[in-house]
């Protein structure tokens, strides 16, 4: 993220005390916290809340729970957040948080504890109009809701707009749930249509079939392209003739795997990258394009679903071979773009239908996408330098605007 930061900051000749700023996180905070264990012992947990910038907005991102949460992490994570707010234009800034726990070891009881003291800890630089977190890995709406009620407890109000990813019923907007797959469907009909490749019958290649992978394969099905293979952490099934997507993810809800399921090979996930088709869309991990596999990715488009799926290496393989890399601050900024509706919705109290979220959404999608391509026009370079550019260009405007408190 440094090194793409570092070229888009050389490309838009972004001032030397501005890139001081920028690449500087804004606040952050290490809080103990401390949590009854079911079996009676206290244990105290290492939390972190970054707030990479707030030029644009409130500090805006997710909180993960991980044994392997570190300061450096959350950091770039929440820098990550500012450039992908800035790229979709929604009116937020960056953060990020964790806290050092392995949530698979401990109890719904433990994890609501942790969950409660950390947010207790964290209520001086969190709200509505500072901080707005969000679920990240190990942490989902239950977790959201605990740090609703918690927030509000203090406060002695009702506060949802405190975080986004809540349950419907608290608050939670439609159609979050399948925001960020059909933002990469989204993304993939605009290259394709960028590119003059046709806008049914590609061949697709999915790697990871979970909440981003699974529905935004589902999606592009459902535009008539033809999935020809995906995969879960364990493995991969590939059809050249297109798999039949609602009973893949009905076979996976089943089983638990995609092994075995009828009319397809098994490979293995190293195998489905290299597959021939017109667009593959790492939706998995970060690191799975790399300069060892590069050179063999037969796509002619990737969007990026996951966040850092491809390595600033594979990146300079990928642009010499004239492979059209939709960027992961875009191609999976639908997220972010309907937790901004739920922030919205919450501070409104009038919810919108599903059809409504998905348009809007939709919109924000296909106008990111143009300003992407016409920033990389602009500076000459790939669209993902491209991306930054213009997402530095909007934070630093609003710095300008605001003038600098220094
Ligand atoms: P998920 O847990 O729902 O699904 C992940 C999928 O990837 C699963 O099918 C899993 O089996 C598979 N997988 C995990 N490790 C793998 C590996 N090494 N090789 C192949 N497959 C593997 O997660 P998700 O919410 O779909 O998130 C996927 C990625 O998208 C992550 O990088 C996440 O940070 C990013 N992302 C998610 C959202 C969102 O709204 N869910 C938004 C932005 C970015």
């Amino acid at each position: 993220m440094q090194k793409r930061l570092e070229k888009a900051a050389d490309l838009v000749q972004l001032d030397a005390g501005v890139y001081r700023i920028l690449a500087t996180p804004y606040q952050e905070l290490t809080v103990s916290v401390p949590v009854k264990m079911d079996d009676g012992s206290l244990r105290v947990f290492t939390g972190y809340r970054v707030q990479h910038s707030i030029a644009r907005g409130p500090a805006k991102g997710g909180i993960r729970y991980s044994p392997e949460v570190n300061l450096d992490e959350v950091r770039a994570l929440s820098a990550w957040m500012t450039w992908k707010c800035a790229v979709v234009n929604v009116p937020f800034g960056g953060g990020k948080g964790g806290i050092i726990c392995d949530p698979r070891r401990m109890s719904a009881g433990e994890l609501e504890r942790l969950t409660r003291r950390y947010t207790a800890n964290l209520m001086d630089i969190i709200g509505p109009e500072r901080d707005v977190p969000a679920p990240d890995m190990n942490t989902g709406e239950q977790t959201m809701a605990w740090l609703m009620d918690t927030y509000s407890t203090h406060t002695r109000s009702t506060t949802p707009a405190i975080v986004t990813g809540k349950p419907v019923g608290l608050g939670g907007s439609k159609g979050r749930r399948e925001a960020t797959g059909l933002g990469v469907a989204f993304t993939v009909r605009e290259s394709l249509k960028h590119l003059g490749l046709p806008d049914k019958g590609c061949r697709v290649v999915v790697q990871g079939a979970g909440n981003v992978g699974g529905l935004g394969a589902l999606f592009l099905h459902e535009m008539g392209h033809k999935i020809v293979g995906i995969s879960d952490m364990y493995g991969a099934i590939h059809n050249d003739n297109g798999l039949d997507m609602p009973a893949v993810l009905d076979w996976l809800k089943d089983k638990g795997s995609l092994e075995g399921f009828p009319n397809a090979d098994y490979i293995d996930n190293s195998q489905l990258l290299t597959l021939d088709c017109e667009v593959l869309i790492p939706a998995a991990t970060e690191n799975q394009i790399t300069s060892a596999n590069a050179a063999d990715i037969k796509a002619k488009v990737i969007v990026e679903g996951a966040n850092g799926p491809t390595s600033a290496e594979a990146d300079a393989i990928l642009e010499k071979r004239g492979v059209f890399v939709a960027p992961d601050i875009l191609a999976n900024a639908g997220g972010v773009t309907v937790s901004y509706f739920e922030w919205v919705q919450n501070r409104m109290g009038y919810f919108w239908e599903e059809q409504i979220v998905f348009d809007r959404m939709e919109r924000i999608m296909v106008d990111s996408f143009n300003d992407v391509v016409a920033s990389a026009k602009k500076y000459d370079t790939s669209p993902r330098i491209g991306a930054y550019c213009k997402a530095i260009d909007r934070v630093a405007y609003c710095l300008d605007l605001r003038g600098i408190y220094a």
